[in-house]
C-alpha cells in the first residue's frame, strides 16, 4: 500500500480505533462463524453462500471466493472506491481521530484532486441543508401542498429530508460557489448542468428527496416536477457521478438496512413517496430504485443486506412463516403492464425469483395512495397479502380465461403448464402443479401430466421457460426516471456456457454487433431469418433484422457504433439488456485478423447449424407423412434434397 501523506502514527491510530465489524457491517450482514470470526456475502463478487470472513480482533478480512482481503482501510477503499488517503480521512472522521499530514503542515487542501469524494459529499450535505431550508419559504408553498395532499406532514418531510429547489437558475450554484466550490467540482457533483454560458441549477422549482448511500451519506437527489411551465420529466434524478451510480442506488436503503437484515425481507416500491408512505405506515423495509429498473446490481445489494445465506433454504420456512433465505416483495399497481413485467421476472436468476413475492393492490393504488385512502394498516396488509411470483405469474396467465367452461380450463392449462414446467427448481414443480389444479378446478393428475409434457417438449426444443410466457409486446420502453421495478434478463440465464450451439449463436451475434465490417457480405446476407435456436437470441436477431441496416454495417457504409445505436433504439426493454451484454462480450480473438477469421468461421457454423436443424425438421416431417399422400411427400422430399445440396456446398466452400 502506498504511503499516504498522513502521519504514519495517525494512520495506525485510525486502524486501531476503527471497528472492522462495524464498518463492514454497514455493507454486509454478518453472522458468527466460529471463534473470533464472522462471515457474510462478499460485497466484491456475486455469491449466494457466504465466503467473506472477517476477524474483528485481528482487524482483517478475507474472501475465500474471490481472494480479496486486507485491513479496515483497504475495505473502505475498495467498497467506496476511495484512495488510501481518502479512506483514512473518512475513518478518522467517523472515529474521531485528528490526523496530521507529513507534508508542509498545511493539510492536503491545496492538492488538486484532494479528497474528490469528500468534496462531492460535502457539496451534497450543503445542498441538502439548503433545500430543506427552502421548503419553509413562501415560494415552496406548492411543494408543501404536494406533500400535504399525499399525507405527509412537516415531521414526515423532515424525517426524509425532503426539500425544495427554488425556481431560479443559479440558487444552489451560488450557494456552493460561495462555499468555495470550483466550477469543475460543481459539474462533477451533478447538482448543476453545464450549458453554453456556464453552469446552472439542475433542479429548479421542484421538490427534492436526498438519495443516500447505505451509510447515510447523501450522494444525489430525486426531484419531482411541480410547476406547469416545467417541461422536464416528472422525476429528474442526479446523473451518474463519481459517487452516484443509479444501477446500485436504492432509495431508503439507509433507513431500511437494519430492518431488512432483521426481518429478512425487503419491500420494493416504485417511488420516493411510496417509500415514505410505507415507512410511515410501519413497513420499514421499503426501498425503491431511482430512475432505473430494479436490476442485477440491486439484487446483489439486497441479498447482501438480507444476509441471504442458505442455498437450500428457499423452501423451508422460518418459525414466523418466512423463508430463511429472505423475501423480496415487489408492489405493483394492478394493471396489465405490471403483470407482464412480473412475467419477465422469469428470466432472472430463479433462486432470486423463488424468494420473490408480488403484492398487488386490487384497485390499482400504489402504497402512497393506499395510505391516504385507507390508512397505515392497509399498507401493512397489502405487503402481507403478497403472493409468490410464480403463483402471481401463473394466476395472471389464467386470469384471462373463463374457467367455467371446459374449453376455458383446457386453454388455461395449456397457458399455465409451460410456466410451471419452466420452474428450474424441479422440487417446486409438483407443488405448483397441485396448486394449479386447484385454481383451474381440474384433476391433479391431468395437470401434472400437462406440466410433464410441457417440460419434455421444452427439453426437446431447447427453448427456455422465459419464452413460454408471452413477451410483452407494444409496451413502451421505460422512461428515464419512471422506474418499473423489475429485474432484467441476463445472458447467463438465457444460454448456458456449456451449450456449444448456444455459444456459437451468442458469439455470432457478438461479432455482428461489435465488428460487422470484418464479415463477408455474402455470408451475412445468406443467414436465414430464423437462424437462431436459442429463442432469446433469435429475439435479438429479430431486432437486428428489423433495424434493416446490418448489411450497410458489413460493407462499411454504416459505422458499427451507429448500427448498434440503431439496434438498441428499436429494441424492446426485454431484449435491450441482452443486446448490451452481447455487444460487450469478450470474444476469443486478440487481433483484428484473428477476429475476422473467427467471424468468418462463426458465420459458417451458424449457417450449418440452421441447415442441420432444418434438415432434421424436414426428416421428422417426412416420417410423419403418409407416403400415400404423394404430393405432400414429394414436396418434402424435394425440400430435403435442396437442404442437402446447400449443406454440401457449404462444406465444400469451407475446405
Ligand atoms: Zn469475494
Amino acid at each position: 500500500m502506498a504511503q499516504g501523506p498522513i502521519r504514519r502514527s495517525d494512520v495506525e491510530l485510525v486502524r486501531e480505533r476503527a471497528r472492522l465489524d462495524e464498518v463492514v457491517g454497514e455493507h454486509v450482514t454478518l453472522r458468527g462463524a466460529g471463534i473470533g470470526s464472522m462471515k457474510g456475502l462478499c460485497p466484491f463478487h456475486d455469491e449466494k453462500t457466504p465466503s467473506f470472513h472477517i476477524r474483528p480482533q485481528l482487524g482483517h478480512w478475507h474472501c475465500f471466493g474471490c481472494g480479496e482481503g486486507g485491513d479496515v482501510i483497504a475495505f473502505v477503499q475498495k467498497i467506496d472506491h476511495l484512495s488510501f488517503v481518502e479512506a483514512v480521512e473518512m475513518l478518522a472522521a467517523k472515529y474521531g481521530v485528528q490526523i496530521q499530514y507529513e507534508e508542509s503542515g498545511k493539510g492536503g487542501g491545496d492538492r488538486p484532486d484532494f479528497g474528490t469524494r469528500r468534496r462531492l459529499l460535502d457539496a451534497h450535505a450543503i445542498a441538502e441543508e439548503y433545500y430543506r431550508e427552502q421548503l419553509g419559504t413562501e415560494a415552496a408553498e406548492i411543494g408543501r401542498r404536494f406533500l400535504t395532499e399525499r399525507g405527509f406532514d412537516r415531521e414526515a418531510a423532515e424525517r426524509f429530508g425532503v426539500g425544495f429547489a427554488p425556481e431560479g437558475w443559479d440558487s444552489i450554484t451560488n450557494v456552493l460557489r460561495g462555499r468555495g466550490f470550483t466550477e469543475a467540482e460543481l459539474t462533477a457533483s451533478g447538482l448543476v448542468s453545464a450549458g453554453q454560458r456556464g453552469v446552472y441549477d439542475r433542479f429548479r422549482g421542484r421538490l427534492v428527496w436526498p438519495i443516500r448511500d447505505i451509510t447515510g451519506n447523501t450522494i444525489g437527489f430525486g426531484a419531482r416536477r411541480l410547476l406547469e411551465q416545467d417541461k422536464g420529466p416528472k422525476y429528474l434524478n442526479t446523473p451518474e457521478t463519481a459517487i452516484y451510480h443509479k444501477s446500485s442506488v436504492l432509495y431508503g436503503l439507509d433507513l431500511a438496512r437494519k430492518e431488512i437484515a432483521t426481518q429478512h425481507r425487503v419491500v420494493v416500491v416504485e417511488g420516493y413517496t411510496d417509500v415514505m408512505a410505507a415507512h410511515l405506515a410501519g413497513v420499514t423495509t421499503a426501498v425503491a430504485s431511482c430512475g432505473t429498473a430494479f436490476g442485477a446490481d440491486h439484487v446483489k445489494i439486497v441479498r447482501r443486506v438480507m444476509g441471504d445465506s442458505n442455498p437450500s433454504a428457499g423452501l423451508r420456512l422460518n418459525t414466523d412463516g418466512r423463508g430463511l433465505a429472505g423475501e423480496v416483495v415487489f408492489t405493483f399497481d394492478g394493471d396489465a403492464a405490471g403483470q407482464k413485467a412480473a412475467l419477465r421476472a422469469f428470466e432472472e436468476d430463479q433462486r432470486f425469483v423463488a424468494q420473490t413475492y408480488v403484492a398487488v393492490e386490487p384497485s390499482g393504488m400504489d402504497p402512497c395512495e393506499l395510505r391516504i385512502a385507507q390508512g397505515d394498516q392497509a399498507v401493512v396488509d397489502l405487503v402481507e397479502s403478497r403472493r409468490p411470483l410464480f403463483e402471481f405469474a401463473i394466476r395472471s396467465a389464467i386470469a384471462q380465461v373463463d374457467l367455467d367452461t371446459v374449453e376455458g380450463q383446457v386453454t388455461a392449462l395449456r397457458m399455465a403448464a409451460p410456466v410451471v414446467a419452466g420452474i428450474r427448481d424441479r422440487a417446486m414443480r409438483p407443488e405448483y402443479a397441485r396448486r394449479l389444479a386447484g385454481w383451474l378446478g381440474m384433476d391433479e393428475r391431468t395437470v401434472l401430466r400437462a406440466v410433464h409434457d410441457a417440460a419434455r417438449s421444452e427439453g426437446r426444443s431447447g427453448g427456455r421457460h422465459a419464452e413460454t410466457v408471452e413477451p410483452p409486446s407494444g409496451t413502451r420502453p421505460p422512461e428515464e426516471d419512471e422506474a418499473p421495478a423489475l429485474p432484467v434478463p441476463r445472458l447467463a440465464d438465457v444460454v448456458s456456457r456449456r451449450d456449444p450451439v448456444g455459444q456459437v449463436e451468442v458469439q455470432s451475434l457478438a461479432v455482428m454487433l461489435q465488428a460487422p465490417q470484418l464479415l463477408a457480405e455474402a455470408k451475412v446476407a445468406a443467414l436465414p431469418d430464423d437462424a437462431f435456436h436459442v429463442l432469446s437470441l433469435q429475439g435479438v436477431w429479430d431486432v437486428m433484422l428489423a433495424a434493416g441496416t446490418l448489411l450497410d454495417a458489413v460493407t462499411g457504409a454504416l459505422h458499427p457504433a451507429r448500427y448498434l445505436e440503431q439496434v438498441l433504439e428499436i429494441a424492446g426493454e426485454t431484449v435491450r439488456p441482452l443486446i448490451v451484454e452481447i455487444a460487450n462480450l469478450e470474444l476469443p480473438a486478440r487481433t483484428e485478423p484473428a477476429l475476422e477469421k473467427l467471424g468468418d468461421s462463426l458465420m459458417d457454423r451458424l449457417t450449418e447449424l440452421s441447415i442441420t436443424r432444418e434438415y432434421s425438421v424436414l426428416k421428422q416431417r417426412l416420417q410423419r407423412t403418409d407416403p400415400s399422400d404423394g404430393e405432400r411427400y414429394q414436396e418434402i422430399l424435394g425440400r430435403l434434397a435442396q437442404v442437402q445440396e446447400r449443406r454440401r456446398s457449404l462444406r465444400g466452400a469451407g475446405d
